[in-house]
């Protein structure tokens, strides 16, 4: 048996779910912290299962290039080599191909490009892509793709995608399948309505155990990203997992698992831990302000990790201030836990069927930030929309 997905509930379009893996089950909607080279930064493994998280994510370019995919598959795999025991996804270097190297170069048949380690060359097509996760030994593994830049006009989108969906049926074909493991095709298209369901159709015809959405958080914003989910979700198979890669903050996650999204990845809770950023239940806090360092109120009074039951804000304002690796350890880890805990919550919410309610009393909550301390002068009236985090305080 492949990796499955088993449905549960629903609440209007919102679903929730269990993963079945070779290594353990996942309960859906699942938000994978990323480990980029084996480690979610600044957290051991154990502090990572103890946020909650069931499931990470790996990234094939960076593990390519350091320590090398052989030798991760010599050291018994990527889930012994890093001390995690649960299930893994693996990306397929395409993105990070495309995003880190001004020097490629894209054919038919794959990519050229130098390592941004040592500047040696490096080739993947989708073959080479596919046998360097399986000796990651990655539970859910991805198709090899090219990730359309945003924006794209409908001709280059168009190109784009169809050379992706030959490079699906090519890592299908190259996919070993063996018991609790699977294949994701990645849905790709741009914003446009007719090519995402081209792709949707292409990727369907071959058929995967699980599918994923690619080419969106890449500058498109998160209006367009609804709005490009809105008409590509009910295309999509409903007894497969659904992934949405690379999102994102915890409104996008809110907007996306209404609309079907079962798994989510995104380096915001991590990267955002490592400059001073806190998600909270009341908005995110810059944690370099000074209106922090004497504040001995918790970073979040309802969060249970150690950031906020052992220490206070003032604490922690010192500890990005000094310089101290402590800081970023702290935050990942909160910043981690207050992820799994709004995927927790949401996942109540469906079973329960009150997701609109719920969701709408989480972000209701959303206040924090240098306009909840001095109320901004009046602006002119602007066109309601979702509250988003990452609106709420300026970047560090
Ligand atoms: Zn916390």
């Amino acid at each position: 048996m492949t990796l499955s997905w088993r449905h549960e509930a629903c609440c209007g379009t919102a679903r929730a779910g269990t993963l079945l893996t070779a290594h353990g089950e996942v309960q859906t909607p699942v938000f994978m912290p990323v480990g980029t080279a084996g480690t979610v930064k600044a957290m051991t493994a154990d502090a990572v299962r103890s946020t909650g998280a069931r499931m990470v994510l790996g990234n094939t370019y960076h593990l390519m290039l350091r320590p090398g995919a052989e030798r991760v598959g010599r050291l018994g795999g990527l889930h012994k080599m890093m001390d995690w025991h649960g299930p893994i996804l693996t990306d397929s270097g395409g993105y990070q191909v495309m995003s880190l190297n001004e020097l490629r170069k894209l054919d038919e048949d794959g990519v050229t490009f130098r390592s941004h380690v040592d500047g040696s060359y490096h080739r993947l097509t989708p073959e080479r892509s596919i046998e360097i996760q399986h000796l990651l030994d990655a539970d859910v593994t991805m198709c090899f793709d090219e990730c359309t830049s945003y924006p794209a006009t409908h001709e280059v989108a168009a190109k784009s995608m169809r050379l992706s969906m030959r490079w699906a049926k090519r890592s299908r074909d190259a996919f070993v399948q063996r018991e609790g493991y699977g294949l994701f095709g990645i849905v790709q298209g741009s914003t446009f309505e007719d090519l995402r369901a081209e792709s949707v159709q292409a990727l369907t015809d071959i058929g995967f155990e699980g599918y994923a959405i690619g080419g969106l958080a890449v500058g498109e914003g998160q209006e367009e990203m609804f709005r490009t989910l809105d008409f590509t979700m009910p295309l999509m198979p409903k007894d497969k997992p659904r992934y949405l890669m690379g999102v994102g903050t915890p409104s996008d996650l809110i907007g996306a698992v209404a609309r079907g999204v079962d798994m989510f990845d995104c380096v915001i809770p991590t990267r955002s831990g490592r400059t001073a950023r806190a998600y909270t239940s009341t908005g995110v806090l810059n944690m370099n302000n000074a209106r922090h360092a004497e504040d001995l109120s918790p970073l979040d009074p309802e969060c249970d990790c150690p950031a906020c039951t052992k220490h206070s804000r003032a604490y922690i304002h010192h500890l990005f201030k000094a310089g101290e690796m402590l800081g970023p350890m702290l935050l990942t880890w909160h910043n981690i836990r207050y992820y799994q805990h709004l995927m927790a919550q949401l996942r109540e919410a469906i079973i329960a069927g009150t997701y609109a309610e719920t969701t709408a009393a989480i972000m209701a909550k959303w206040v924090e930030g240098p306009q909840a301390q001095a109320p901004a002068a009046p602006k002119p009236p602007r066109v309601k929309k979702t509250p988003h985090l990452a609106d709420k305080e300026a970047p560090v």
